[in-house]
């Protein structure tokens, strides 16, 4: 029998700042440093494990570990594509839930595609986990054990291509993060901040991709955390956008861009537009043209565009672009001065690959 799919995740160690750690630590009787020692096993040497927290007293670590490292997720199963360098993962979570991440090694870099929320509501129509609907949000600390797990298994070696660091992370995978503002804004808090209150990552090397939820893109704006935003267009027109990604009926193309362009003027950071391109549906010139003109007339050099191959998913109509609509799609962009590239799709074949990621039933 499944657990009952009830009430919140355990509360965990990474879902607490610096100060909740000490609060938390002298609730259990011990004394406040070993906050930060167990923030050093954590976030410096990414382990959760008492055995390895030999600068503890036996007991003191058992009962430190109990009350705050309940164990968040669970592998079931990995899934391996590209050498050993494209891994997805997938995880049970406490309540039985599953969902999944994606750790893609590059020359020089390794991008973790982390999820948000088991499933997700926004429910466009092409992609795997939005034919799921929404089972729930996750919690900050299952946010930042992905990524912790991630982070070791480069550490330790265990990827392809011998010990390294996870450099990047991406929230493409299931869920809408800003649909769970506060666990994923509090998981970015634990990733960029210094080790070893945090993972010590750069804020520019977070992407957090979103369907276009205007209002939270404008809070994020106002966190002085400059993460890079991704916006998920896939039209340049309402009368299709409103089929491919529905929110646009609350928050329309021009109200998502404007947006995206006051997100840029107050951190800074170019602003990726994300186009899966679908085979004669919204793959046309005009509709370049359109996507183009619709970016310069709100300036120059604040962003760029990401058109993604369409990943078909199981029992969908829908099909990639041909090569040559692709090409000239691109082509007609980059002639309106907007840097484009086309986004890869490592682990297209172990369903690892952007919005394939919908945790089927063993
Ligand atoms: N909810 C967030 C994150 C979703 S996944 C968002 O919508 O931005 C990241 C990207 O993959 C999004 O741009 C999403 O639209 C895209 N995507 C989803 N399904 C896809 C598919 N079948 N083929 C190509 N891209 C897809």
């Amino acid at each position: 029998m499944n657990a009952p799919r009830r009430g919140k995740p355990p509360r965990h160690f990474a879902d607490l700042s610096p100060e909740q750690r000490v609060e938390a630590v002298t609730a259990l009787g011990e004394r406040s440093f070993r906050a930060k020692q167990l923030a050093t096993h954590y976030f410096t040497h990414l382990t959760a494990d008492p055995a390895d927290m030999t600068d503890l007293p036996k007991a003191t670590r058992d009962a430190l570990v109990e009350g705050l490292f309940p164990p968040l997720l669970t592998p079931v199963r990995t899934l391996e594509a590209d050498g050993g360098t494209t891994v997805k993962t997938l995880w049970h979570l406490y309540d039985g839930v599953k969902v999944e991440s994606v750790l893609m090694r590059y020359t020089g870099r390794s991008t973790l595609c982390v999820s948000s929320q088991a499933g997700c509501g926004m429910a466009c129509p092409f992609c795997a986990t939005g034919q799921q609907g929404l089972t729930r949000n996750l919690s900050t600390a299952e946010i930042v054990e992905q990524v912790r797990h991630a982070a070791r298994s480069l550490s330790r070696g265990d990827i392809a291509g011998g010990p390294g660091r996870l450099s990047n992370l991406v929230f493409m995978g299931m869920g809408e993060p800003l649909a769970n503002y506060r666990a994923v804004i509090d998981s970015v808090r634990r990733f960029v901040a210094p080790t070893p209150d945090g993972l010590g990552m750069s804020a520019r090397n977070v992407t957090v991709s979103t369907v276009g939820l205007v209002p939270a893109i404008n809070k994020l704006a106002a966190e002085g955390i400059p993460v890079t935003l991704a916006l998920s267009l896939h039209a340049p027109d309402d009368e299709l956008r409103s089929e491919l990604v529905p929110i646009n009926t609350r928050w329309s193309v021009d109200e998502a861009l404007d947006a995206a362009r006051a997100y840029f003027e107050a951190t800074g950071r170019r602003v990726s537009i994300e186009y899966a391109l679908i085979k004669d549906m919204n793959d046309h010139a005009w509709r370049a043209d359109l996507l183009g003109t619709k970016l310069t007339s709100r300036g120059k050099g604040w962003v760029h565009v990401n058109p993604i191959p369409l990943n078909p998913t199981p029992g969908s109509i829908w099909t990639a672009s041909e090569r040559s609509v692709e090409a000239e799609f691109v082509s007609r962009l980059r002639s309106h001065g907007i840097p484009t590239t086309v986004r890869d799709t490592r682990g297209s074949d172990i369903d690892g690959a952007c919005g394939q990621l919908a945790a089927e039933e063993e």
